[in-house]
């Protein structure tokens, strides 16, 4: 399609995009502004990698997807993977523990790197492709022709005229901060309007080292609810250390040390778990992130775009980091980008962000429902129905507590497997109804206890997993 391509910014984002265009164009050329570190580390341009990612299961089949062998070197290198493993998963979504301590019925596999040992991963080998390269400057703004509405190239940082650099096609994946709304703005096209939903999300982070053998799960999970609007997730990483990340939402504050971190164990976790976290020996520092508003950059909705250039990643949406998404919704921005330069169509813009807007739009209204709804998140004009969804997805996470397959189908589309719509389908509404019928005619008859018991012995004895339980 071209001979140079540019992307700045080499985070997640930038060398997925670079993986892709380098099947198109002669040359790929990543800027970025930041020292990489030559082992997985965090770095100072992505604070967020300090605190707990959780890959999910399409995103590691996307990557794997784009960088053969990735799976299989990060477990070579000590990332956990569950496959099939679901005693492995402790899961609590909006205040509802998912019977998740089961065998499924389809397979699931799952992995947990962190989000520097991830990046490094693919950083490698996005690198060892013989037409990406990767050069440390920071780009200063983009060279734009006006007469040709088309953005030709980059300036860099160092301002001399031998520090422009000129390239068919410029991808903006340089994040949330992106100036290109503005540089938009400059040039006549005007800014592309923003959704936004303040979830008012504040982390806290700790490392700590618990013994090998306390914890048999390696994935747990416990998101924030009505009644307790600070949740906690805990990953076990590939350097063998736990990372404890507790958050509140609706501009809830987090907890500020370790001791705080197990308080909120002990609140939302079995005590198994919390009392492995609290006899467990922090490691490092407390680590902190304020992520006040999740963003969608509506491109899709601009009437006029300039040629040359495309925003990517999350320069484009962030998603509420504390469901997990933004990776994954990366990887599946990587394959629209591919569909759309093999479908060789010259709007490359409009119709990248077309394809976006499609894969973003359930997602993103699936979160602003369960963020109005269930934790204390405010929307511009959120619709009246926000809050009637919230209220009957919280009756079906109701019922998937004691219901396997109902809590299997929600594990798959909270993993964005299956489809990224998470609405249940008419059997599924359907199953959801007559257990929470059930549940509500035994409580009125005094057998609320009884019912719940008898749902959970059915479900344990018929898919216990063999593997060794806690
Ligand atoms: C607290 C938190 C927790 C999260 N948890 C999860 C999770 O559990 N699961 C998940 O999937 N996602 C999670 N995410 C989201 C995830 O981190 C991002 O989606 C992912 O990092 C992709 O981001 P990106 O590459 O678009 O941008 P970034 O990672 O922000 O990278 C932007 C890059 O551009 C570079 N750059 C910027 N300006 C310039 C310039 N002018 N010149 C050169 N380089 C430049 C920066 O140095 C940086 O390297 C979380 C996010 C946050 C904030």
């Amino acid at each position: 399609m071209g001979d140079h391509a540019i992307v700045i910014g080499g985070s997640l984002a930038g060398l997925c995009a670079a993986r892709v265009m380098s099947d198109f164009y002669d040359r790929v050329t990543i800027y970025e502004r930041d020292a990489l570190p030559d082992r997985p580390d965090n770095r100072t341009a992505v604070p967020q990698g300090r605190h707990v990612h959780l890959l999910m299961a399409r995103g590691a089949a996307e990557f794997e997807e784009l960088f053969p062998g990735l799976l299989d070197d990060m477990v070579a290198a000590g990332v956990p993977k569950l496959a099939n493993r679901p005693d492995c998963i402790h899961f609590g979504a909006a205040g509802h523990l998912l019977g998740t301590n089961t065998t499924l019925k389809r397979e699931f596999t799952a992995y947990v790197p962190s989000r520097p040992h991830l990046e490094w991963q693919i950083r490698e080998r996005a690198l060892a492709l013989p037409n990406v390269d990767l050069v440390h400057a920071s780009v200063a703004e983009l060279r734009y022709v006006a007469h040709e509405q088309r953005v030709t190239g980059v300036l860099l940082e160092a301002g001399d005229p031998a520090s422009v650099v000129t390239a068919d096609l410029v991808v903006d994946a340089t994040g949330r901060g992106t100036r290109l709304p503005a540089w938009l703005d400059q040039w006549g096209f005007g800014r592309p309007t923003e959704d936004t939903v303040d979830v008012g999300i504040d982390y806290a982070t700790h490392r700590v080292r618990i013994p090998a053998d306390a914890i048999v799960e390696k994935v747990v999970v416990a998101g924030a609810s009505r009644e307790h609007p600070v949740g906690l997730g805990m990953l076990l990483y590939e350097d063998g250390l736990w990372s404890a990340t507790s958050f509140g939402t609706g501009k809830v504050a987090p907890p500020k040390s370790f001791a705080d971190i197990c308080d909120v164990a002990d609140d939302l976790l079995p005590p198994h778990l919390s009392g492995a976290l609290r006899a467990g020996e922090p490691v490092g520092d407390m680590a902190f992130h304020k992520y006040p508003a999740s963003r969608w950059r509506r491109y899709d909705k601009m009437d006029r775009f300039p040629a040359g250039v495309i925003p990517f990643g999350d320069a484009v949406v962030s998603f509420n980091p504390t469901y997990g998404q933004g990776m994954t919704m990366t990887s599946i921005q990587a394959r629209n980008l591919r569909s759309v330069l093999e479908s060789g169509k010259a709007d490359i813009a409009g119709e990248l962000s077309r394809a976006t807007k499609k894969t973003t739009w359930p997602v993103w209204t699936m979160n602003a429902i369960g963020d109005v709804a269930l934790h204390n998140a405010t929307a511009d004009d959120a619709p009246w129905w926000y809050l009637v969804v919230g209220n009957l997805f919280e009756q079906f996470l109701s019922a998937a507590e004691t219901d396997a397959d109902l809590a299997e189908w929600f594990l798959r589309r909270f993993s964005l497997l299956d489809s990224l719509y998470m609405v249940p389908d008419a059997k599924t509404l359907g199953r959801t109804v007559r257990h929470n019928m059930g549940l509500l005619l035994s409580e009125k008859y005094g057998r609320a206890k009884t019912y719940v018991r008898s749902k959970r012995a059915n479900y344990s004895a018929r898919d216990r997993d063999p593997v060794p339980s806690r």
